[in-house]
């Protein structure tokens, strides 16, 4: 494997920093390398989308007859790497990257031109509706019932984790058509529009302490048949594509790295670095990083020919997003105390104020560790992923 740049890649490299330079708004980028969330708040994600749709760079990875740049594998990695080293907020995945492919590859060819350019555009704001109460690792399990009446579905239960669910114009869910067989027997593949009657959105707040996650109760909400994407009681199928994409589209070489540049300076600054248990970890956590981020090329290239992500998805997921929160662990250690929010700081110093103690950036490392814990719940738990790769692997 040739590892080095060519020229024309690295001029590539010089074009995107030139680009990111000049277009990546300061304000987004300071909220977003300042802040403690897991995605960028709705305005800022979609003003920056906006951007980069403008340039013609929003989709990377869509084939060119529906919008992408028709890149290479290297200059995707290029691109994200680049993105995410200037401090660009990720896209926000739930349209680009996961129900887009699965409209390219399931939808009609109305749902294909109806939302694909829409999703392109940033004008729909999607969310995601997989997990229930008592329904998340065994997605399977999943109650939520649309009953046909007419033209329509009628659909009652509730979603429960829903990532942005009060900015969303859509969310694709999962529903359950039928009872009979298997229980992926019976599942449907369905795009809600959110302002349906009978939708309720309660927030629930994360131990990072923010507004990113919710429960979605339906009552008698009526979605029209021609929502559905795919086989009635086949929703399954499309499921399973669109979590290939959700495990092995968020590219997580990205946020690795801007926590370990994080952990590097403060290590310095702490003095971590002159104890050589701290240094071994370090470059323990940097190996890994780059392993990590080899792989991530080599599915890049594999989505670049065509195929669906597959089991590398989950290697990937997996030692993604440990290494990212090791990364996490590591910036609490080398902050300290210093590492808790203002609040905390003035309780620990006996309700007096601590000024000039903290930077904002060290504010947020407590923040980054909390909400980050739930990288290894989302989008698959690291077990679940682990008996993925058990079974493709070694056909246990
Ligand atoms: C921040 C955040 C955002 C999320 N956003 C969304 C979203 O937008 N849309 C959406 O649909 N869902 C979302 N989720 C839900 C997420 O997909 C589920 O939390 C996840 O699938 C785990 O399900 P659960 O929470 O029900 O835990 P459970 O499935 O109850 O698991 C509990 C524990 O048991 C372990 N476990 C379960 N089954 C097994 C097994 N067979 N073998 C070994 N160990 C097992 C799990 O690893 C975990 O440690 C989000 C979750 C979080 C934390």
């Amino acid at each position: 494997m040739q590892l080095a740049f060519t020229d024309a890649e690295r001029a590539f490299r010089d074009e995107v920093r030139d680009f990111l330079a000049t277009e990546l708004p300061d304000d987004i980028r300071r909220r977003w390398q300042d802040g403690s969330m897991i995605f960028p708040d709705r305005d800022d994600a979609v003003r920056w989308q906006k951007i980069l749709y403008n340039k013609g760079w929003i989709a990377p990875n869509w084939p060119e007859e529906y919008g992408g740049p028709g890149w290479t594998t290297a200059q995707k990695f290029i691109f994200e790497v680049e993105t995410a080293s200037a401090g660009a907020p990720p896209v926000i995945p739930l349209g680009l990257r996961m129900v887009g492919p699965v409209i390219m590859r399931y939808g009609t060819e109305e749902q294909k031109a109806h939302f694909l350019p829409r999703i392109l555009a940033s004008e729909d704001y999607w969310c995601q509706g997989y997990s229930e109460p008592g329904s998340g690792s065994d997605l399977a399990s999943l109650r939520t019932r649309a009953v046909k009446e007419g033209d329509d579905y009628v659909i009652n239960g509730s979603k429960i984790w829903t990532t942005h669910a009060h900015f969303a114009d859509w969310m694709f869910a999962l529903v359950r058509t039928s009872t009979e067989g298997k229980p992926q027997q019976g599942i449907t593949f369905l795009l809600i529009p959110m302002d349906t009657p009978g939708i309720e959105i309660r927030p629930l707040i994360t131990l990072g302490g923010h507004h990113e996650v919710n429960q979605v109760f339906f009552t008698d909400v009526r979605v029209p048949q021609s929502n559905r994407v795919g086989p009635e009681n086949d929703g399954w199928t499309v499921a399973k594509y669109l979590l290939e994409f959700e495990r092995g589209g968020s590219f997580h070489t990205g946020r690795i790295n801007v926590n370990l540049a994080r952990l590097r300076n403060l290590a310095l600054e702490a003095g971590c670095l002159d104890e050589p248990g701290f240094r071994q970890r370090l470059a323990e956590l940097e190996v890994e990083a780059e392993a990590v981020s080899m792989s991530e090329l080599r599915m890049l290239s594999s989505l670049t020919t065509g195929q669906n992500p597959g089991a590398a998805a989950s290697i990937i997921k997996l030692r993604g997003s440990e290494a990212t929160q090791k990364a996490t662990e590591m910036i609490m250690e080398a902050a300290g105390l210093y590492a808790l929010p203002f609040e905390q700081l003035e309780q620990a110093a006996g309700g007096t104020n601590a000024p000039g103690v903290a930077t904002p950036d060290e504010t947020s490392s407590a923040g980054r560790y909390f909400g980050l814990r739930a990288a290894t719940i989302f989008g698959g738990s690291s077990e679940v992923q682990r008996n993925i790769l058990a079974k493709v692997s070694y056909g246990l």
